[in-house]
Formats: structure tokens, C-alpha cells, sequence
């Protein structure tokens, strides 16, 4: 009699979840079969009033018919998913559509024009090197002809890491350490990035820098004059004029700053040069023999020039840009115009 009953509660069940639509459906199905108060749950409370030498029969079929109807309710909630996956692969692959296209990274605008200085002076028979920017004392000052008591030292405001090691304050020392590696005649270029304790509108803690030096037998000022010319030209304008006033540096002599007409007016004045038609953009020079002998290079066969000049500010006079800030604070706005 119950073991009808059972049979009868299962086929009834088994034909319903096969017909259910949706999760919802089997969850109410399940509820109504074998929730707390479901039908199989019922019968399976009443065996306890059967005769005892028929409970263990109806015990056994009761437990086969819950775990085959749990069986069932899984697997049609399976095959449920399944189907909702294959429909949403269907409706979500429309060939005619356009692709779309993946958003595409733009370079910096400093290793832009990092890369444009480097490859003029690659056209020119220079090669670039790089080297560290934490630098010791020694690379940074003291093989630069600027010793520990040097007022030189007061002009560039360092990061210590300890006596000894600073972070870089110029791309000058790598000026040493390619002098050190290789006997006459050299033709680099070093860019990287430089520190000095300095934050303001127009200074940055971080900046880049390029240095450039050429070091053979019969190299003089005119070799400088030309090279610096030839550099200008261009990577700003072809009509762009330069001019040389004397200054100062410890690791060259003499020294030089270099002027161009500014870019901005042309030359008549302007906030960007101050009314004076001129931007000043490069220290240059003639290598110190102090130097040469630093590296033992012989300061009566070799002479050389060097100069550097600061990435930022050539990018900023050409682009146009304003405020030496937005290069680092990573706008997309601003970055993608380039
Ligand atoms: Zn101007």
C-alpha cells in the first residue's frame, strides 16, 4: 500500500521537473515534494505507524525515492544553465557588428621627445648610454671637478641617501663613468632622470635630463657651436637662432649657457622669456682637463665638449605647456593630446 503511494509520489515528480522552465519552477517543486512539509517528507513521517515488520522495507524505498528525486532536481537545474548559456552565445555573437577596437596606449610626452633628442644625435654618430640614478659622491661631484668643499655643491640641492651616495643631481656622471670604460675618441649621449630637492612651479624633485659628450684629438669650440646648431635646428625650427654667453660650470672650460630665439614669439618677447626674445635651454662647455685626468685621459692630446639640457623644458617649449606639473600627475586628458 505505501510502497504505491511511493511509487506513484515519484513518477508524478519525475515528470514534473522534467517539464520545469526555470529555476523558480524546481525550487517550488522541490519545496512541494521535499520541503518540511512535502508530500515524500509526509509519507516519509508516517512510516512510524506502520507495522514494525514493514517499516524497514518502506524505510529503504522512502530514502531511494528522496535521493532520486534530489538527483533529478539537480539535474535539470544543470541542463537549465546550460541551455541559458548556449542561448546567450547565440543572441551575444552578431558578426555584422564593427569590432571593437581596444583602447590604445599613447606615449609619454617626456619619452616622446626623449626619443626624438636621442635619435638626432644618433643621426650624428652618438650613442646612447644610461647609468644609475642612485650615484656616488664621487661620480656625481668629485670626478666632476667638484670637491667636498666646492660652493658648486650649495647650487644643487641633493638627496643623501648617506655621506657617501646621492641620488644624481645632473646626468653628468655618466660623463666619468664612459670616460672610465673606453680610451678616445667617445661620442654619447646619456638621458635619465635626475633629483634634486626642488618643488615649485617650474622645479620638479624628479626631472630628465640628456647629456652629451664628444671627446677626440682637435675637438674645439666650433665643434660644440655646430653640433648645438645642428640639434636645435632640429628639433624645434630651422630658423631657430642660438647664442652662446660665457658662465660658469666646475667640470668645463670655458663655459657656456646656451640661448635660442624664443619659440613662443619668435623673438619679440613674451611672458615665457621674460620680454628678453630669449630662452635660455643649454649648459655647455669644453671638457675641464681636471676631468681628463680624473679618467687618464691625456689633456694635451684630448680635448672635448659636453653640455646637457633639461628634457621637460624642451618639451614644454615645444608643445607649448605651461605648468612643469602636468607631466606627472598622469591626466589621460592631457596625455592623450600627444
Ligand atoms: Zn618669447
Amino acid at each position: 500500500m505505501i510502497l504505491a503511494e511511493l511509487k506513484k509520489l515519484e513518477q508524478e515528480a519525475i515528470a514534473q521537473i522534467a517539464q520545469a522552465a526555470d529555476d523558480a519552477a524546481l525550487e517550488r517543486l522541490r519545496v512541494q515534494y521535499l520541503g518540511r512539509k512535502g508530500a515524500l517528507t509526509g509519507i516519509l513521517r508516517s512510516l512510524r505507524e506502520l507495522p514494525p515488520e514493514m517499516r524497514p522495507q518502506a524505510g529503504q524505498e522512502g530514502n531511494r525515492v528522496k535521493q532520486t528525486l534530489e538527483q533529478a532536481l539537480s539535474q535539470a537545474q544543470e541542463s537549465l544553465q546550460a541551455a541559458a548559456r548556449d542561448r546567450q552565445r547565440r543572441v551575444g555573437l552578431d558578426v555584422t557588428l564593427p569590432g571593437r577596437r581596444p583602447p590604445l596606449g599613447r606615449m609619454h610626452p617626456i619619452t616622446r621627445i626623449t626619443r626624438e633628442i636621442c635619435d638626432i644625435f644618433i643621426r650624428l654618430g652618438f650613442e646612447v648610454v644610461e647609468g644609475p640614478e642612485v650615484e656616488t659622491d664621487y661620480y656625481n661631484f668629485e670626478a666632476l671637478n667638484i670637491p667636498k668643499d666646492h660652493p658648486a655643491r650649495d647650487m644643487q640641492d641633493t638627496f643623501y641617501i648617506s655621506e657617501n651616495v646621492v641620488l644624481r643631481t645632473h646626468t653628468s656622471p655618466m660623463q666619468i663613468r664612459v670616460m672610465e670604460q673606453q680610451p678616445p675618441p667617445v661620442r654619447v649621449i646619456a638621458p635619465g632622470k635626475t633629483y634634486r630637492r626642488d618643488s615649485d612651479l617650474t622645479h620638479t624633485p624628479m626631472f630628465h635630463q640628456v647629456e652629451a659628450l664628444l671627446v677626440d684629438k682637435h675637438v674645439t669650440f666650433a665643434d660644440l657651436k655646430g653640433v648645438l646648431t645642428v640639434f636645435v635646428h632640429e628639433i624645434f625650427d630651422p630658423s631657430v637662432g642660438l647664442r652662446f654667453r660665457p658662465s660658469y660650470f666646475p667640470f668645463t672650460e670655458p663655459s657656456a649657457e646656451v640661448d635660442i630665439a624664443c619659440v613662443i614669439c619668435g623673438g619679440v618677447g613674451c611672458r615665457v622669456c621674460k620680454e628678453t626674445g630669449w630662452l635660455e635651454v643649454i649648459g655647455a662647455g669644453m671638457v675641464h682637463p681636471e676631468v681628463f685626468r680624473f679618467v687618464g685621459y691625456d689633456p694635451e692630446v684630448y680635448s672635448g665638449f659636453a653640455f646637457g639640457l633639461g628634457i621637460e623644458r624642451i618639451a614644454m617649449l615645444k608643445y607649448g605647456i605651461d605648468d612643469l606639473r602636468l607631466f606627472f600627475e598622469n591626466d589621460l586628458r592631457f596625455l592623450r593630446q600627444f
